[in-house]
């Protein structure tokens, strides 16, 4: 009967495998129509001064509004888009929406000189046309270049030579700023990173995570506080910025405050929310602040 058993088992698992794998080829071919029929749409989350409390950047984050499944995140689709191509079609899409609600910001509250941050796929990075594309949604937008920052993760540009290495450089003297994303998760090369045209590295939450009052309470939260301090006097030889990603403590923020991180981004600070949140937070810093100096949190 053990045989039998043993049978029963892997019917049960081809089962929920090729549950699995028709649902994902369900999204797959869903993916197209739903950029014709606008079932994307972006939150934004803050990126937060650490010394002064003030807005001074909001990452575009991409979901999709499925209209069988409801809301889904980005896990859920970006991978089987990358995998189709038609991440170059909705990286697009993001980049071109992302500017226009900037450039609205931009107009509404001018002082509060706030960046989009948008996320490229290493397909994206690799498009002959990235240049082109980038160039056109700020034309179209009105957005200075100034005001955008792109998000790369290492593997996109780790050994990056030739058209695309050159279409870094050419986006970088366009004026948009250029981030590493969950920078040391992957595989940096650091002499190689020295020679990238970026202007920030977003240190990855785990790091962030171990952060905790009284440093010496636990050797990993110890190893975690002195792998941020060695990972942001790397940025500041290299003269990059340092934003943390998913800070969810007050503690959080106050040690990397004191590691010299520059802002940070995470639920401590605001989660990922509609436009209209970001609107409503830059109205009340105005109020705050009709001079537009920086606001202070409180
Ligand atoms: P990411 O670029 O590293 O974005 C940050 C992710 O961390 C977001 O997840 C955000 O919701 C989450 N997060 C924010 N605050 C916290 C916190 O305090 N703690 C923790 N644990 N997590 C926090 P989300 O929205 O699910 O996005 C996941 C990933 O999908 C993004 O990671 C990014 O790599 C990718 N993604 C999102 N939008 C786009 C897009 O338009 N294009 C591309 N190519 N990738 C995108
Ligand atoms: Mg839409
Ligand atoms: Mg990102
Ligand atoms: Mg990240």
């Amino acid at each position: 009967w053990a045989k039998a058993e043993g049978r029963g088992r892997w019917a049960v698992w081809d089962r929920e495998r090729s549950a699995r794998e028709i649902a994902r080829s369900t999204l797959a071919a869903g993916l197209p129509t739903a950029l014709e029929r606008d079932e994307f749409v972006l939150d934004y989350q803050p990126i937060v001064s650490l010394l002064d409390g003030s807005m001074r950047a909001v990452e575009a984050l991409v979901r999709w509004q499925h209209p069988k499944l409801g809301l889904l995140g980005p896990a859920q689709f970006i991978g089987l888009a990358e995998e189709t191509g038609l991440i170059v079609q909705l990286g697009e899409w993001v980049l071109r929406q992302a500017c226009r609600d900037a450039d609205a910001w931009r107009r509404e509250f001018p002082e509060a000189r706030l960046v989009v941050s948008v996320n490229l796929a290493a397909r994206q990075v690799e498009h002959p046309a990235i240049v082109d594309m980038v160039a056109g949604a700020l034309t179209d937008s009105g957005l200075p270049a100034e005001l955008l920052q792109l998000e790369l993760t290492e593997s996109a540009v780790m050994g990056t030579a030739g058209e695309p290495l050159r279409a870094l450089h050419r986006l970088a003297g366009l004026g948009v700023g250029l981030a590493i994303d969950d920078f040391g998760t992957g595989y940096s090369n650091l002499a190689y990173l020295r020679r990238l045209p970026i202007r920030c590295l977003k240190l990855a939450g785990p790091f962030v995570e171990g952060l905790r009052e009284g440093v010496t309470e636990t050797a990993t939260s110890h190893r975690d506080e002195q792998i941020v301090d060695a990972l942001v006097r790397l940025a500041r030889a290299l003269g990059l910025l340092v934003t943390a990603e998913a800070v969810e403590t007050g503690v959080q923020a106050e040690r990397l405050r004191v590691l010299r991180c520059d802002t940070g981004q995470g639920y401590w600070f605001g989660a990922p929310g509609p436009a209209g949140e970001i609107t409503a937070r830059l109205r009340g810093a105005a109020a705050r602040n009709p001079s537009g100096t920086a606001d202070h949190r409180t």
